[in-house]
């Protein structure tokens, strides 16, 4: 049995969707902090008697004792974390005490347990400001904001848990997440929404709230940010290759997950427009604190140890992103 932490979640519920289809056994540990009900019940309507919820918090070592104990668990992927850079520097302690705490509580647990295997959602901001584009895993990291250093430390602690414990892990540093289930059974949706490309389509629908470009004075191209933006659906497969390495007997190791591509907020913007068909609202509004202007993966270390190869293109990310979101719309009519 897989154990997915923040399974309700946006990413890890297509991990969980993945390995159900893949007919693995998955408990999902989630508190709905920001995961979804709905969610939970789509997967446990794909996976039947596969699939197992189990509702608790990382930061209650009662609820993980329970999740552990009695449960035949052979590796953990865990996604449950804040992932808001702005929220972060607003509010240090809700990232420390859950994306630094939780995952010291989760570590811990597995020791007890004797699992000794986890993939982690680790993320392009550990890099801070990139000192070279496109950013290999060799590159110096050097967050510049409370969630970057959560995952961080989450990261080097990992390295001493395996010293000490000889726990394994794998480490995934997401660049930009983009698009849907390509079947629309489950997508993004946080609230309120921050994301580029929800927060463009949104602005399809009857209310029409402007969609803001945050800055278009950057040095890139067009002077708008430019980011590797990576289709959910290839960054799934990429943990089912993680988690394979692992289970084969691979050492602990790290990997950037990303297209080695850059678009710009303006590029999103314009094939929004064309995936959709619809004119959309726009103004130029304020920087936001903490961008850096380019992101860009370099992503051959992942081609070349976990043999991954993202598929998706652009397109494909924004059209089941949009397919997504017309469902909601239509959810949220009733
Ligand atoms: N962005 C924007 N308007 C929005 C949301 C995002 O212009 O309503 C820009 C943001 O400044 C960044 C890029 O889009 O350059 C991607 O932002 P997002 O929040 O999707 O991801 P992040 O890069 O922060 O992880």
């Amino acid at each position: 049995m897989i154990l997915v932490t923040g399974g309700a979640g946006y990413i890890g519920s297509h991990m969980a969707l993945k390995l159900l289809e893949n007919n693995e056994k998955v408990v999902v540990f989630d508190n709905f902090s920001t995961g979804h009900i709905e969610t939970i019940e789509t997967l446990m309507k794909e996976g039947k008697d596969n699939f197992e919820f189990f509702e608790g918090d990382l930061l209650n070592l009662n609820d993980l004792n329970a999740l552990f104990k009695g449960r035949n668990i052979e590796a953990v992927i865990h996604f449950a974390a804040f992932s808001l850079v702005e929220e972060s520097t607003k509010n240090p302690a809700k990232y420390y005490k859950n994306n630094v705490t939780g995952s010291i509580n989760l570590l811990d647990a597995m020791h007890k347990y004797n699992v000794n295997k986890i993939v982690f959602s680790s993320t392009a901001a550990t890099y801070g400001e990139p000192e070279e584009i496109p950013i290999k895993e060799t590159s110096l990291q050097n967050p510049v904001n409370p969630y970057g250093t959560s995952k961080l430390t989450v990261e080097k602690i990992m390295d001493d848990y395996d010293r000490a414990y000889g726990i394994k892990s794998v480490r995934l540093r997401y660049f930009n997440v983009a698009g849907a289930d390509s079947k629309c059974r489950i997508g993004e949706n946080h609230n309120p929404e921050t994301h580029l490309i929800p927060n463009i389509l949104k602005s399809t629908f009857n209310n029409k709230k402007t969609f803001k470009i945050f800055g278009d004075n950057y040095n890139t191209k067009d002077g708008t940010c430019v980011r590797d933006y990576i289709n959910v659906e290839d960054l799934i497969n990429a943990h089912l290759l993680a988690l394979k390495y692992l289970l084969a007997g691979g050492k602990t190791d790290f990997f950037n997950l990303g297209t080695n591509e850059g678009n710009s907020v303006k590029e999103i913007f314009d094939l929004c427009t064309k995936v959709t068909n619809k004119e959309i609202p726009f103004e130029i509004a304020q920087k936001r604190a903490g961008d850096p202007a380019v992101l860009i993966a370099d992503n051959k270390k992942a081609k070349e140890i976990l043999g991954w190869n993202p598929e998706k293109t652009l397109y494909d990310s924004i059209k089941s992103a949009y397919m997504w979101e017309l469902k909601q719309n239509e959810r949220n009519k009733k």
